[in-house]
């Protein structure tokens, strides 16, 4: 079958000076002061570093944009100094101990900018150095650039692939900077050969787009195929930014009556607030309950790896001497 070009898409359906993003994003650089912070969402509660500012992978339901820029997905910054006050900042470390650390919680670290500036992989090259475990988080296939790197602390590490739909046409609308889901099959497959600890997330699951059994089971037996032994999942929720993006990929995706069936499925009138607002509970208790089943019923499991816990800091680095400090 011959998929439409996007931009015959866009032109029967709306503008395409209404899309949330424009054109290719344009890349600049800044100075961060602080790279590591505390991070909390739902059950987790940790550590979180964000190499980039703004991410060109462009998703539609992005829960990332809403403190940031509206230039989040057209302007993408480089924290060209974070690996160094990364390095800065674990060794003044207080603590004996840290907590694993989200790699990232605001952009995607392998983003198509990270080829040019590779600042993810030099920040995990630091946080290797310190002995602290990170959740690395990507919709990417850069990342296979760093097998080796991530395969040699397999211990301390857990990479995550967020996989939101295997449907071609559906990713091109709603993520459209993303790779297609194959390609990332492709690469976790990689990464389990090695014996990297990967999981995927369902997340978001989109009321009226991805959520029938059978998006649902192509991602699922997809992730069973690569050898992934976690995968997990959560349905979308709206906040006001978001809501107007996903009309709009309603609107592109010719879901009939699409917007008068999310005000039911999410409960609400427009104008609606500021704050996220979930899917009935009903409806999510479904999904999650059909998602689960499925996993399990594949023998995988539906959480995190035991290992992922706080691990001694190690700052036997800080006290070394190298033949380059004699020399200076
Ligand atoms: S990859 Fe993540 S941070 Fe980037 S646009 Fe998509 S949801 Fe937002």
């Amino acid at each position: 079958m011959v998929l439409p070009s996007l931009l015959e898409m866009l032109l029967t359906c709306v503008n395409v000076s209404d899309l949330w993003y424009s054109g290719a994003p344009t890349l600049k650089e800044k100075k961060s002061k602080s790279i590591i912070h505390p991070f909390a969402v739902k059950s987790y509660n940790g550590l979180a570093i964000n190499p980039y500012q703004g991410c060109g992978h462009r998703c539609a339901y992005c829960y990332a944009t809403y403190e940031w820029s509206p230039e989040f997905y057209d302007k993408i910054y480089a924290k060209s100094n974070a690996p160094e006050v990364l390095d800065r900042q674990l060794a003044a470390w207080k603590s004996d101990t840290i907590d694993p650390v989200m790699v990232a919680s605001a952009t995607d670290a392998y983003q198509p900018a990270e080829l040019r500036f590779e600042l993810t992989r030099k920040c995990v090259q630091v946080l290797q150095k310190y002995n602290a475990p990170y959740i690395m988080f990507t919709k990417s296939a850069i990342i296979e650039r760093d097998l080796e790197l991530h395969r040699q602390y397999k211990h301390n590490c857990f990479v995550i692939w967020s996989i939101t739909t295997c449907n071609e046409m559906i990713r091109r609308v709603v993520e459209p900077g993303t790779p297609p889901a194959g390609r990332m099959f492709e690469v976790i497959k990689k990464f389990t050969d090695a014996g990297v600890c990967c999981g995927v997330n369902i997340d978001p699951i989109i009321p009226l787009v991805t959520d029938t059994d059978e998006d649902l089971e192509t991602v699922v037996r997809s992730c069973k195929e690569a050898g992934l032994r976690y995968v997990f999942g959560a349905v979308l929720r709206l906040r006001t930014d978001i809501w107007e993006r996903m009309k709009l990929a309603l609107r592109l995706l010719e879901i009939a009556d699409g917007i008068e069936k999310y005000k039911q499925i999410y409960k609400f009138e427009e104008p609606r607030d500021a704050n996220y607002v979930a899917a009935d509970r009903k409806y999510v208790e479904k999904i999650i309950r059909n998602l689960e089943d499925r996993i399990k019923s594949y023998g995988m499991e539906c959480g995190f790896p035991d290992y992922m816990i706080s691990r001694r800091i190690d700052k036997s680095c800080l006290g070394q001497t190298t033949l380059h400090s004699y020399l200076v």
